[in-house]
């Protein structure tokens, strides 16, 4: 049983009420996290504001150095965090699970903390010399979602911290426990204040809307769904926050007809069912030309009956359980639906618990509920077409603009396809493959700016223009 703890001002801080933190696996609890209300928030903030002016003050090289201290400490620290996320998210400690994670949070720390924002000269002539300048916001809020705590939290805490902000971080409430105590190791290398956790499970009081219409916070970094973007573009309108928006995404996969299903087929498993689906650039809509429809179908079904699903302390599980009941069911809701409206090839059935097998539902359009909402979990449904302009107005016909797909032999043909998808990144015979290096980030309602490399460095930071 673990038991978390706040961390404020550099003190790990404890309340007097608690929440369970379920492990997906069993329904047995993993640990408990703490109860904060206004109070904490409020020192969480205030702690974050005394901070900002000495950390902000630091120069390029002691900021790097303190980012690159956080990276050692996630490395030291993988394993301990990587069994408790485990515990908490369900995903397995193996294959692209929990190690994995890790493993992604400590290469994208590593790499941020090598990112700098140097002054950049835009004239320096007899007429004057004009410098722009990157200035640190204050205090950022950064507000993260339950597939990939960890993960998506460095994303968040490193281009802050990087660019000379202070933080205060709220994980989910299904997921808080690795959060929780990675900030608390993280603060072995940083000065008091400079990172904070607070926590809380939504009873009587939500903490992340309180973040997000706080005088006190400059700027929000959030990933979540679609719905809670929208309150939290609402709740920042009064103070006129910053906003780094990652939202939900219903990623589409186009097979050109010259793909070779027997090797895109691995591919295209992961690509959808990658954290049991519960991705947000996952794929989530698969679009197959009609002349190699039923093999592409074949090939993927075979490829997902031989994956091993289960608990995910298990070494041998490949995919763990779905992380909670509320999107079991709603993975299940529309699972059933598309039964009635198409071919189940593989799974279809929930198991036991939150188990729920790879399933794929052939002989589905736009319009059925399992090809136009995100399921966020391991059921992808597979679209016949026969044209490819029928399918790219099929992918592009989504509110959503996250990330899509195109598989071919034909790499050119592929990027001609790729140009005109409606979404922030497209991969050719992958999906979902981020990188530090490469901005990421939504269009439509996906969301609103991006992250990763300088493009996502630079939405910490305001643009101070010198004219000398
Ligand atoms: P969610 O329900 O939107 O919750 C995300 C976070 O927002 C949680 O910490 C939640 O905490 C908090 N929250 C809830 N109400 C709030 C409010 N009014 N104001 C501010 N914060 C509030 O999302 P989720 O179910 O955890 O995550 C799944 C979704 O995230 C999917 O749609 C997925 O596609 C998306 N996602 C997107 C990306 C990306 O990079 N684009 C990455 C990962 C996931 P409480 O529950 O305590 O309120």
């Amino acid at each position: 049983m673990i038991d978390a703890c706040l961390t404020i001002d550099g003190r790990p801080v404890g309340t007097d009420e608690t929440f369970a933190v379920l492990n997906p696996a069993t329904g047995a609890e993993a640990g408990r996290a703490p109860r904060a209300g206004q109070a904490e928030l409020d020192a969480a903030v205030a702690a974050a504001k005394r901070a900002f002016p000495a950390w902000s003050a630091q120069d390029d090289a002691t900021l790097r150095a303190a980012c690159e201290a956080v990276t050692a400490k996630l490395q030291e620290h993988a394993e301990e965090l990587a069994r408790v996320l485990t515990l908490e998210q369900g995903k397995p400690l193996n294959g692209l699970g929990s190690r994995w994670e890790m493993g992604g949070a400590a290469a994208w720390a590593g790499y941020t903390a090598s990112l700098s924002l140097p002054v950049q000269v835009l004239q320096d002539t007899n007429e004057g010399r004009v410098e722009l300048h990157r200035k640190p916001l204050g205090v950022v809020g950064s507000i993260t979602p339950w597939n990939f705590p960890v993960m998506i939290a460095i994303w968040h805490v490193l281009p802050a911290l990087r660019t000379g902000n202070t933080v205060v971080l709220k994980p989910s409430p299904y997921t808080p426990l690795a959060t929780l105590r990675m900030v608390e190791i993280l603060n072995e290398v940083l000065p008091a204040g400079v990172l904070n956790a607070v926590s809380g499970d939504d009873a009587g009081f939500n903490i992340g809307a309180a973040m997000s219409s706080h005088p006190d916070i400059a700027k929000i970094v959030f990933t979540g769904s679609i719905g809670t973007g929208r309150h939290v573009m609402r709740s920042a309108a009064e103070t006129l926050k910053r906003l780094t928006l990652e939202l939900g995404g219903n990623d589409a996969g186009i097979v050109l007809p010259d793909a070779d299903p027997a090797k895109i087929a691995e591919g295209l498993f992961w690509g959808a069912f990658i954290n049991n689906g519960q991705t947000c650039a996952a794929m989530k809509r698969l679009y197959v030309h009609d002349s190699i429809h039923d093999a592409v179908c074949e090939a993927l079904v075979a490829y997902a009956r031989a994956i091993p699903v289960g608990d995910g302390l298990d070494e041998a599980s490949a995919l763990g359980p779905v992380q909670n009941r509320m999107q079991f069911d709603k993975v299940a809701r529309l699972v059933a639906d598309a039964a009635g409206r198409g071919k189940v090839l593989c799974g279809g059935a929930p198991g036991d618990g939150l188990f729920f097998p790879p399933t794929i539902v052939a002989g589905l359009t736009n319009g059925d509920p399992l090809v136009d909402e995100e399921q966020f979990g391991p059921a992808l449904p597979v679209i016949r077409y026969s044209d490819v302009e029928e399918a790219i107005a099929a992918a592009n016909d989504s509110p959503n603009g996250l990330g899509g797909s195109v598989w071919s032999s034909d790499i050119d043909a592929a990027k001609a396809v790729a140009k005109r998808m409606e979404c922030g990144s497209v991969w050719i015979n992958k999906h979902g493959a981020i990188q530090p290096n490469a901005p990421f980030g939504g269009i439509k309602s996906s969301g609103l700016g991006v992250e990763f490399a300088e493009d996502g460095l630079k939405e910490y930071t305001s643009a101070q223009v010198i004219f000398s």
